[in-house]
């Protein structure tokens, strides 16, 4: 499938010749590839062709994004925010990207300009001007232009690129002219004015022609690139979504929706409901029957015990709830897709295994999808669990391992602190300072770690140990003590058990 890489030349042979035939220099037209609701696959493909700029319009989703593809070393992408933007989302754009093009008024430009981390270089903006003057479209009217250019010069931390227009739907070729055209005019006006000011970015798809002729600097292209976009992550707010248990795990996954999304459109079933009160204060419906919380859902996370979730299942199946169209997320330790598929019916599952620090947003989720699991309900899972840490998709028998390291993980950590805190207290020290310091000996020694990615594990210790010093002799205790051996057999116990449940269940 070369699709992409097809369609890039295609665009850039378009762009080339219309450009050409307005005798503009091609090169004064850039391509913003936008990937909203795509995955980030797609974006290894077009980067793979060359492209380094991509356009994204929902701020989680695309943090998301972002953040994975930092990390597997795709360090040259330019990040271009083109979505509305909402008041709560200012933190994650001003984090993540490195132009926003949709700037239309003044508080988000102070809220931008507040939260633009010091580390990182003034924020690229462009003013989404409402060139259509429909009511319903965002964008700054022409009357307000000036007092946000003057806004924005008062914000050290942004910088003013130009300006961002969408011409309204289905209009004419002249009427897309014209609106484009009133946008280029203050453009010209403002490049006078501005040295900063350099790109005027108008045309998608439908009307990219139009924009170049006019004189665009940056077009915007989606469809043309990906394909039609099927979903749209501000989807999640129409899906009927239910939550089957409410314990712990679930509680957490609830507050995580809870803080991007309306709960309106949640139920959560348990047997005793004076133990659901909590999701009822939050806004969700809440009932004893899984039956009635699961006739409507499009999305149902399992969070029972897995020694009961066969029962349950069953439950269900029998009073004739119909699967195919729900998109079944599991919580059950060693409960295996073939399992949930043999109770449901259904190849749209998925198994996810966060650990308790995704209460508070630092989690590790890891998540496995069943066979029929497309694109957009990935980017739906994703964006479910977004609040609670980070995720990492893999196989089943990796669901497992990670299960065992990071699932059980906190607590091999908070028996190491509790170790580490009985030895300071053995010397005397007050438990509550010593386990303030040996809190933040974890939290420094992972942060130190995260900030030298390129010096492996094991440097970094030899940078705490000189030969023959207090470290060096310590550390020899613990090799002595076979602290490698102890890991080792801790977390082969823990798969051990896993695979036992696998057999159960
Ligand atoms: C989605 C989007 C595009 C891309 O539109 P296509 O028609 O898919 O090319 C361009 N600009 C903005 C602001 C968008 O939201």
């Amino acid at each position: 499938m070369d699709n992409i890489k097809y369609n890039l030349k295609k665009i850039h042979d378009n762009i080339n010749t219309t450009a050409t035939k307005c005798g503009r220099n091609p090169s004064s037209v850039n391509l913003l590839c936008v990937s909203k609701t795509k995955p980030s696959s797609m974006i290894k493909e077009a980067y793979a062709q060359g492209e380094r700029h991509f356009g994204e319009s929902y701020a989680v989703e695309a943090s998301n994004k972002i953040e994975e593809l930092k990390q597997e070393g795709f360090n040259d992408i330019k990040w271009h925010f083109i979505g509305p933007i909402q008041k709560n989302k200012t933190k994650l754009i001003a984090t993540h990207f490195d132009i926003v093009e949709s700037l239309d008024r003044e508080i988000i430009a102070t809220r931008l300009n507040e939260q633009r981390p010091d580390n990182l270089q003034p924020l690229e903006v462009l003013i989404e001007v409402n060139i259509s003057n429909e009511q319903q479209k965002s964008g700054c009217s022409f009357d307000n232009i000036e007092s946000l250019v003057n806004t924005i010069a008062q914000c050290p931390k942004l910088k003013l690129k130009g300006f961002m227009g969408i011409a309204r739907e289905n209009a004419t070729k002249d009427a897309i002219i014209k609106e484009f055209a009133s946008l280029k005019k203050i453009f010209d006006e403002y490049k006078q004015k501005i040295n900063s000011i350099d790109t005027l970015s108008l045309g998608m798809t439908a009307d990219l022609d139009e924009a170049i002729s006019v004189g665009s600097t940056e077009v915007r292209i989606g469809t043309a690139i990906f394909g039609q976009r099927t979903y749209s992550a501000s989807a999640v707010a129409n899906k009927y979504i239910s939550f089957i248990g409410g314990g712990n795990m679930s509680t957490c996954i609830f507050d995580g929706i809870a803080k991007s999304y309306s709960t309106a459109k949640i139920t959560v079933s348990g047997p005793h409901i004076e133990k659901l009160q909590h999701f009822k204060d939050a806004g969700a419906f809440i009932t004893t029957s899984n039956i009635e919380a699961t006739k409507k859902a499009d999305v149902i996370f399992l969070g029972v015990k897995p020694q009961i979730l066969t029962s349950v299942l069953e439950e269900l199946s029998n009073a004739g709830i119909d699967f195919t169209n729900k998109l079944v997320i599991s919580m059950a330790a060693g409960f295996k897709l073939s399992s949930l598929n043999k109770l449901t019916h259904s190849q749209k599952l998925i198994r996810i295994m966060p650990n308790t620090p995704a209460k508070i947003g630092l989690g590790v989720i890891a998540v496995s999808y069943g066979e029929n699991v497309n694109d957009n309900e990935k980017i739906l899972c994703r964006e479910l669990l977004t609040n609670l840490g980070k995720t990492f998709e893999g196989s089943e028998s990796d669901l497992n391992v990670i299960g065992a390291i990071c699932g059980s993980g906190p607590a091999f950590v908070f028996r190491f602190m509790e170790s580490l805190c009985n030895e300071g207290i053995r010397y005397g020290i007050k438990e509550k300072d010593i386990r303030a310091m040996v809190e933040l000996t974890l939290q420094g020694s992972a942060a130190l770690a995260k900030e030298n990615k390129n010096s492996s594990l094991q440097s970094l210790r030899e940078a705490v140990t000189s030969k023959g010093g207090t470290t060096y002799e310590g550390l020899k205790q613990m090799t002595a003590g076979n602290f490698e051996q102890t890991m080792e057999n801790t977390i082969k116990a823990c798969l051990d058990r896993t695979a036992e449940f696998e057999k159960l269940f």
